[in-house]
């Protein structure tokens, strides 16, 4: 066992929030950071706040001083990580750990630039079985320098990838169950960096869940099939993984998912119309934890808290008439 892990054997359970300030939360986005919250309670653990502001076209900096209030209007607090003027907990502003990480796997020889066009990126991928994400065919991989140097020289910026290797990662889902993934056959060669310098979401949650020592994930279904690349980088890197609990999304009546961007109610509507307990209440309700809405606080959930209650299907979200 390396000298990271040894560090982490034994020490305390952390969860995580971790919220893209894109805009202000919605239904969905709630309703995760409650079940985060309460895993973690009901643990006795440590709750940390990372605000996931890597993409510097969606994020803005006035979005996340209101997520962090957002979240203690509605009973949900932390213990680690984000508060004002503490901006080492924003992932805008880690990109030398990032670097480092993109480093190391360079140096093992996994990491090449890739000059494919979106065009080719879709003529040469097929689909994902699972979930209908695409899985690049490699193409770059073997390029000689002087294909490299072609390609650099028309001016295409490359996005840089990692070799996968031939390699089935397996884990144990706290709510899905025993998940497996053949990383060659059903992920493929990843973005670590996209072509305009941004490091990709895969590389920057590894890092930061290895570094921050988070033991616990807690988030939605939608990110289930890219946690065995997750699980695979941070193995890589040197870091222990967290074990992992993915839950239902919430849709919306046609079957959507909720988003910010569809005009779904975000705090701003949802403050303006209810309470914090009503609001809980709602969503524990939505989670299974209560038989009908009924006002509370988040910490009134901590005790009668368990996975097996809250289960594995998608909600359907109506008019919020329990609101
Ligand atoms: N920042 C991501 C989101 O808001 C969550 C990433 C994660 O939990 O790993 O959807
Ligand atoms: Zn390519």
């Amino acid at each position: 066992m390396d000298k990271r892990k040894q560090q982490r054997f034994g020490g305390p359970i952390r969860g995580r929030f971790a919220p893209s300030p894109s805009g202000r939360m919605h239904l969905g986005n709630l309703f995760a950071a409650l079940l985060a919250w309460l895993d973690i309670r009901s643990l006795g653990g440590e709750m940390l706040l990372r605000m996931e502001d890597l993409d510097p076209q969606r994020c803005h900096q006035a979005y996340i001083e209101q997520l962090a209030e957002d979240l203690l209007w509605l009973g949900l607090d932390w213990d680690l990580g984000w508060k004002p003027g503490q901006a080492e907990f924003c992932q805008s502003q880690r990109g030398a750990y990032y670097q480092r990480a993109f480093d190391k796997l360079a140096a093992e020889g996994l990491v090449y630039p890739c000059y494919c066009s979106r065009k080719e990126l879709l003529a040469a991928s097929a689909p994902h079985a699972a979930d209908g994400a695409r899985v690049y065919d490699g193409h770059c991989r073997n390029l000689t320098e002087q294909e490299r140097e072609t390609l650099a020289a028309k001016r295409r910026r490359p996005a840089w990838r990692v070799q996968v290797p031939v390699k089935e990662i397996s884990f144990t889902d706290g709510c899905f169950g025993v998940q497996s993934q053949r990383l060659d056959r059903d992920c493929g060669d990843f973005i670590l960096r996209r072509s305009d310098g941004v490091f990709a979401y895969q590389l920057a949650v590894a890092e930061d869940d290895g570094r921050m020592g988070i033991t616990r994930v807690v988030r939605g279904w939608d990110l289930l099939s890219s946690t065995p690349r997750q699980i695979w980088l941070l193995e890589q890197l040197g870091y222990q993984p967290p074990s992992y609990c993915h839950i239902p999304l919430l849709l919306s009546r046609d079957g959507r998912r909720l988003a910010k961007r569809d005009g779904d109610p975000d705090m701003g509507v949802l403050r303006a119309r209810t309470t914090p307990e009503a609001l809980t209440g709602y969503l524990a309700w939505l989670a299974h934890l209560l038989p009908k809405p009924e006002p509370l606080r988040p910490r009134d959930l901590i005790a009668g808290f368990s996975w097996e209650k809250v289960g594995r299907e998608d909600r359907f979200v109506g008019k919020f008439s329990a609101l």
